[in-house]
Parts: structure tokens; C-alpha cells; sequence
């Protein structure tokens, strides 16, 4: 089990008081906050190591190349990755997505007519970027759609694989629903159907709250952000399998990315470095790499059964209110939970609530087409990390029913 008064410590900013309340943050799917532990390991590069990576043969140049290597190392054995060389640092999961789907266009693999699956509960990262593969390729954007229970209506994804299908691209837990998404059965089904369908896993939602294992998965490639870690923002991560990563092209050109230039030729570098052009943000990596000794110090697992209760806590008071309607779909379910009210706006739930010291998000959440299947513009949105409380939680569902009230 978690102990959240020890935990609650190492969080500064967890001591804000908002409108003379003490705040309660409980926006956490919109990024995390952030452990000692990080800011002491960012501060320490910076007072001790900072430099440009692998260009010095200087003393300071080393230390920072190592840094920046060993959080790699720490980002692969994270996410179970069977090579180091496989990550590649992004800005964030939007990054990895862009760089696998621009890639994947510029290599000719996608042809007229071949089809991209995703699902209609996607964050705009998981859906744009392929949209504008499919305008690049003439490919064919698909959406798998909801059950009326909110889950991913499996039926319809097995109908639609197709010889066309040439990409999978599902996220592993919603950011608004906090669905947990059967991706190894959805990754299994689509090498089944064709076993060329690249398949990637958007794990922006997922990867502080449970155990991820991307060979267990089975997919091709796995993004995913720091910033909803607890690690900083502008740093995140791409895993794609080795044989993919040489395969496809690389994106941006310039430094780093290159073994050797001349007017008529460049020789690229090998991965992960291909896709590593410019300075890297090595004090972003450095962050990411102690947010992950964090969480792993703590244990997934510990983490996941704490967020579990209070989650099952918030749904249950949730339902007992008449006029909200709770979007918990009936499958596993992690971190999140969305309502809507009935005649109120949730620009004006959020508003209230935040007087009261509650940080939850109200609109669609990167989410329009899914606001779109629910019928709604936008669902207020209450999301758990590792250092929410019980009595934190018992707040929010009586701030919730005070809002309701003033609000009808
Ligand atoms: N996918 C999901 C499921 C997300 O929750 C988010 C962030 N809210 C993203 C993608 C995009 O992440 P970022 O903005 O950090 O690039």
C-alpha cells in the first residue's frame, strides 16, 4: 500500500492553497505533478554535468552524454523495451505519434485504398496525425466505435480489419473515460488479419499507472509523455521495434542524425540517434529518467491498487447523484472518471468547483469525436495520481453535490 503522508512531502506544490481552500488536485490527466525527487535530479545536472551530448571529447561533455544515455537505458528496461537503441526521446506522446506517422508516410509502405484504424474514444494526437498520413498516402482512415456501454466495440474492430489494413493505432487507457483498452487482443487480432499491419499503442494515459511491457503487448511502437509521470514537460518517449526504426526513413534532418554529410550524400546515423536530430533535451531526459526510479520505487503495482480505490470511491459517489451521469464503462477502468450533468454547464461545474480548491478539467479533453458519440460538447473530468487521498476524494464528492446544488 501507498503512504500517502509520506508521499504528499515530496510534492511541493501539493501545498497551494487556491481561493483560500487547500487545493486539491485532481487534473492529474492533464499532467502530473512533480516529485523532489525529479526536481533535485534536474537541478543536480544542471549544477554539476550540463553539456552538449556525443559531439565533446571534453570531461563535462562525457558526463553529459552518459546521463543522457543511462536515462535511455532506464526508459527501456521501464517499458520493457528488448533494446536500448529502440527509444527514441520525443517532446512528448504527440512527438512520437508525428514521427511514426510521418515517417510512415514518407516510406512508401502505405498505398492508395490501404486502410488506418482507430478508435472513436482516440485523444486528437492518436487521430490527426494519421489524418494527415491518409491525405499524404491516400490511404483510408477508420474509426472503431463504441459499444453503448462506452467500450471499444470489439465486433466492429474484427469486421473491419481487412487485407487493406495497414495500421492499428489504439490508445492503451482513455484519458477520458479511463478505459483500459484491450490493446494486446487488438495488436494479436491485426497481426492475425495481416502480420505487415504496423501497429502502435498511444500510452500517454497508461504508463503511470500500470506495469507496461511492450514485447507482452505486442505491438510495433509505443509513445508515450513524461509530463503525466511526473517527470517535466517537453520530454517523452518512442519505442519502436528495431526492425521497423531501420526500415523507415528518417524525420527531421540536422545534427546528431547523421554519420556523415556532403553536398551530394548523407549517410544517416544508426537508430535511435537517426531520429535524434539537434541538441536533445537532456535535462527533460535526466527528469523523465528519475520520475521513473520514483514510480518504480513505489511499485506500478501499489500505485495501480491505490488509484483503483480511489477511483472505485469517486464512480460510486459519483452515481449516488442523481443528475450526474458517470461515463465508467464496465471493464477494467483506471484513474479517470468523466460525468455529465444534467442541465448544467461543465464550464460552470469546473468553475465552482475550482473556488472550492477542486483542479478538475472540464470540455472535451483532446477528444471531439468521442464528445461527438456521446452527444455532448464537454464532460467534467476527475483524474487520481499516486498522492490523492481518500479524504481528498471524500472532499470532491461533497464540493460536487454543493456545486449541483447552487448550480440548479
Ligand atoms: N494521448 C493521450 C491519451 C493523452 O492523454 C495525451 C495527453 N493528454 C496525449 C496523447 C498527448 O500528449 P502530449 O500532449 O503530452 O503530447
Amino acid at each position: 500500500m501507498l503512504d500517502t503522508a509520506t508521499i504528499r512531502p515530496q510534492f511541493p506544490i501539493l501545498e497551494t492553497s487556491v481561493h483560500g481552500k487547500p487545493l486539491i488536485y485532481l487534473d492529474n490527466a492533464a499532467t502530473t505533478q512533480k516529485p523532489l525527487a525529479v526536481l533535485d535530479a534536474i537541478r543536480h545536472y544542471y549544477d554539476t554535468e550540463n553539456a552538449n551530448v556525443h559531439r565533446g571529447s571534453h570531461y563535462l561533455s562525457q558526463l553529459a552524454t552518459e546521463a543522457h544515455e543511462e536515462s535511455r537505458e532506464t526508459v527501456a528496461r521501464f517499458i520493457n523495451a528488448p533494446e536500448t537503441a529502440e527509444v527514441l526521446f520525443t517532446s512528448g506522446c504527440t512527438m512520437g505519434i508525428n514521427l511514426a506517422a510521418d515517417t510512415i508516410a514518407g516510406s512508401g509502405m502505405v498505398k492508395p485504398g490501404d486502410e488506418v484504424i482507430v478508435t472513436a474514444s482516440e485523444h486528437h494526437s492518436n487521430i490527426v496525425p494519421w489524418q494527415m498520413l491518409c491525405e499524404r498516402t491516400g490511404a483510408v482512415l477508420k474509426a472503431v466505435p463504441l459499444t453503448p456501454g462506452q467500450t471499444l466495440d470489439m465486433e466492429a474492430y474484427r469486421n473491419m480489419l481487412s487485407p487493406r489494413t495497414r495500421i492499428v493505432a489504439v490508445g492503451h487507457v482513455s484519458n477520458t473515460l479511463g478505459t483500459v483498452n484491450p490493446v494486446r487482443e487488438m495488436a494479436a487480432l491485426a497481426k492475425e488479419n495481416r502480420q505487415e499491419t504496423i501497429v502502435l499503442i498511444d500510452g500517454a494515459q497508461a504508463v503511470s499507472h500500470m506495469n507496461v511491457d511492450v514485447q507482452e503487448l505486442g505491438c510495433d511502437l509505443y509513445a508515450f509523455s513524461g509530463h503525466k509521470l511526473y517527470a517535466p514537460t517537453g520530454i517523452g518517449a518512442l519505442w519502436g521495434k528495431r526492425e521497423l526504426l531501420e526500415k523507415l526513413p528518417p524525420w527531421m534532418g540536422g545534427g546528431e542524425m547523421i554519420k556523415e554529410v556532403t553536398f551530394e550524400k548523407t549517410v544517416y546515423n544508426d537508430i535511435p540517434f537517426k531520429y535524434e536530430a539537434g541538441t536533445p533535451n537532456i535535462g527533460g531526459a535526466v527528469g523523465l529518467a528519475a520520475a521513473i526510479r520514483y514510480v518504480s520505487g513505489l511499485g506500478l503495482d501499489n500505485i495501480a491498487a491505490h488509484e483503483q480505490k480511489l477511483t472505485d470511491m469517486a464512480v460510486e459517489g459519483l452515481k449516488a447523484m442523481p443528475r450526474l451521469t458517470v461515463l465508467a464503462p464496465d471493464v477494467p477502468h483506471s484513474a479517470v472518471v468523466s460525468v455529465l450533468a444534467e442541465g448544467v454547464h461543465h464550464y460552470d461545474l469546473g468553475t465552482l468547483l475550482d473556488q472550492m480548491g477542486i483542479a478538475v478539467r472540464t470540455g472535451h479533453h483532446c477528444c471531439q469525436p468521442l464528445m461527438c458519440a456521446l452527444g455532448t460538447t464537454g464532460t467534467t473530468r476527475a483524474s487520481f495520481a499516486l498522492y490523492n487521498t481518500e479524504e481528498e476524494v471524500q472532499t470532491f464528492l461533497k464540493s460536487m453535490n454543493r456545486a449541483l446544488d447552487m448550480l440548479s
